[in-house]
């Protein structure tokens, strides 16, 4: 397949800020049927931040091996990877709330934060599966546009908070900028909020991260913080579905009242797989890291502006136009709404007139992909 450069500034534009549900349906369904038209080839996604390695093989054979078990509920199974997962946290199990997905528990905490009208402060852009559940059932907004380097403006985020303030949303590394807040910064803004607030950070990408920059540890601090991990980005199994929070044992118990659903067995048991299966994750990290290196090589060379990215992502600025159609190169795309320049996102007094190009995101994805990707 042969791509022209503007073909592949504009087609691997990836702005999704939203989970599929909210997507419109005949741009989810032509995302997901994936053919090209009149072409046996299949589309490439680089829209949904997944892990285009897939799954594990130790948590493919685990999944593979569970099909005559479809018939059995894995709540007995579910404690032994809840044990797993609070000893890699530093927690006991009374710590963890698993999910299908921590997009689950995102709108779990949304639909508690909603309660009597209550407020969430959030930064604009981030990745709105909270926010927008929660506006379903009644929350009020209060967006703070991230600051010049499109990181949180924790400042303005603090001066945003009132005394309805529920929740405080902190996506770390954030989706779609890719930008991320050092944990000791975190720390100190939450330890300046007032204790009706509680705090979750996302860290779905955090896996990606040099270094421990997690915010884990504020869990036990005096303030209300939860921390919330999923297996759909570096384990590659968002199709599984499999999430989890971590927080004290009383946050944890309204989380788990106010799920939906509990985890199957599939998720449980290829979960669980897929956490001993650390060489295959360590390959993945390093793939995805090299592409994103690439990526940014291949935007500085064209002299094309790009937030500082921290995820499998690069969020960056191309002078063009987002079409809301899958380009006919057969990559998957689609369209930030409302927000469509860099200028648009940073508050006036931060604003560098050089930056008014339209924004993208991209998914790292496998290693023949990213050579699509260098011919621009
Ligand atoms: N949090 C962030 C920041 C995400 O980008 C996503 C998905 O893209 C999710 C949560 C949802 O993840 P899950 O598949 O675990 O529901």
């Amino acid at each position: 397949m042969e791509l022209s450069r503007r073909d592949l500034l504009t087609a691997s534009a990836i702005m999704l800020m939203r989970p599929m549900s909210s997507i419109s349906a005949p741009l989810g369904a032509h995302l997901a049927a994936a053919p090209l038209a009149g072409g046996t080839e299949p589309m490439v996604l680089l829209c949904w931040n997944e892990n285009p390695y897939g799954p594990s093989p130790a948590a493919r054979a685990a999944i593979t091996q569970s099909i005559a078990d479809g018939c059995r509920y894995p709540d007995d199974e579910n404690p032994k990877l809840v044990s797993l997962l609070a000893e890699k946290e530093g927690f006991g199990p009374d710590h963890i709330v698993t999910g299908t997905g921590s997009g689950e528990l995102l709108r779990a905490l949304g639909m508690l934060a909603a309660r009597q009208h209550g407020e969430i402060v959030a930064a604009e852009p981030t990745y709105a599966e909270l926010t927008e559940y929660a506006q379903h059932t009644g929350a009020t907004l209060k967006l703070v546009p991230v600051d010049k380097q499109l990181r949180h403006d924790l400042s303005a985020m603090h001066a945003a908070v009132s005394a309805k303030t529920r929740v405080v949303y902190i996506c770390n590394p954030n989706n779609p900028t890719g930008t991320m807040v050092d944990s000791a910064i975190i720390a100190a803004f939450v330890a300046a909020l007032p204790d009706h607030v509680t705090t979750i950070i996302d860290e779905a990408y955090m896996e990606f991260v040099d270094g421990t920059p997690s915010s884990v540890s504020l869990v036990t601090g005096p303030k209300r913080v939860v921390v919330l991990r999923t297996f759909s980005k570096l384990h590659g199994m968002a199709g599984v579905r499999y999430g989890y929070g971590i927080a004290r044992p009383e946050v944890i118990e309204e989380i788990s009242a106010a799920r939906m659903t509990t985890p199957n067995i599939f998720a449980v048991r290829g979960a669980l797989a897929s956490l001993g299966d650390k060489e295959f994750l360590a390959d993945c990290r390093r793939r995805i890291v090299a592409s994103r290196a690439r990526l940014t090589a291949e935007l500085a060379r064209l002299h094309f502006p790009y937030a500082e990215p921290h995820g499998n992502f690069v969020f960056f600025d191309t002078g063009v136009r987002s079409s809301s159609s899958p380009s006919s190169c057969g990559i998957g795309i689609s369209p930030l709404d409302g927000v469509s320049t860099f200028r648009e996102l940073v508050p006036r007094h931060h604003r560098d007139r050089s930056a008014d190009r339209r924004l993208h995101r991209r998914s790292a994805g496998l290693s023949s992909e990213s050579c699509q990707g260098s011919l621009i």
